[in-house]
């Protein structure tokens, strides 16, 4: 009985999954049908190709998304200014943040701090936390990112702080296990390949929360000098 109940569970998480994914690839191939036809009726052709290349990355990303789930993380470490990466990144998600009302207020060390990290892995990482936030916040609301280095302890703490809606207990207790999600369109992977990537950097993630107040995340990771 244990076993078949794994099974249902299992069966029905990827069922969930799978109707998360074909919502997330039915809309840009909608888009995408109807902008063909465009092109075939009229000339602002550069306009409609650039629209359609764009929705069909996001539709690669969505799919590379669900296969790496199941794949080792394989990362490719340097030494990397997190400053910097944590202003570019800001830099990336601000356009958004304006469009959701929403303030990023960025607290960086005085000298820069550096981390043997894989660049990309964690700004993903970053985006990931970041893109919660503003959800969780829908509109009007602030973000705060603050970055520690920490040299008795050789870590590198990085704070994620939003007044969104924040969570119940049982919400917290969830997080990280793959497909949890409370948002209609949500998938329920962001999480579980953050902390992926965190761990295989050797680095811990702790996540508090009050419902209505909103969420904090504490990241960690090995300093490098
Ligand atoms: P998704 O965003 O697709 O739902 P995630 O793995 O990124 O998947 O997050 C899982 C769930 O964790 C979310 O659906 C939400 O309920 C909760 N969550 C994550 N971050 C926050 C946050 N900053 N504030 C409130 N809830 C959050
Ligand atoms: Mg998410």
């Amino acid at each position: 009985l244990q076993q078949k109940l794994i099974e249902s569970e299992k069966l029905s998480a990827i069922g969930k999954l799978g109707a998360g994914l074909a919502h997330e690839i039915r809309n840009p191939l909608t888009s995408i049908i109807g902008l063909t036809q465009l092109l075939k009726e009229n000339n602002h052709q550069n306009k409609y190709l650039e629209i359609i290349t764009a929705e069909l990355e996001r539709m690669k990303n969505l799919v590379n998304q669900f296969v790496s789930l199941g794949k080792p993380t394989v990362l490719v470490r340097e030494h990397s200014n997190l400053n910097e990466l944590i202003t570019d990144t800001v830099e990336l998600m601000n356009s958004n943040a304006r469009l959701h009302n929403v303030d990023i207020d960025v607290e960086l060390t005085k000298n820069d701090t550096y981390a043997y990290i894989d660049k990309a892995k964690i700004k993903q990482v970053l985006i990931n936390f970041i893109k919660n936030a503003f959800e969780a916040i829908s509109s009007g609301g602030t973000i705060h990112i603050h970055l520690n280095s920490d040299m008795k302890s050789k870590e590198v703490h990085i704070k994620i702080m939003d007044n969104g809606e924040g969570m119940t207990e049982e919400q917290v207790d969830s997080l990280g296990t793959p497909f949890f999600t409370t948002k209609e369109s949500g998938l329920g992977m962001g999480l579980p390949i953050c902390y992926d990537i965190i761990h295989s950097h050797e680095g811990r993630v702790h996540i508090d929360s009050e419902k209505g107040k909103g969420t904090n995340i504490y990241l960690v990771l090995p300093l490098d000098q």
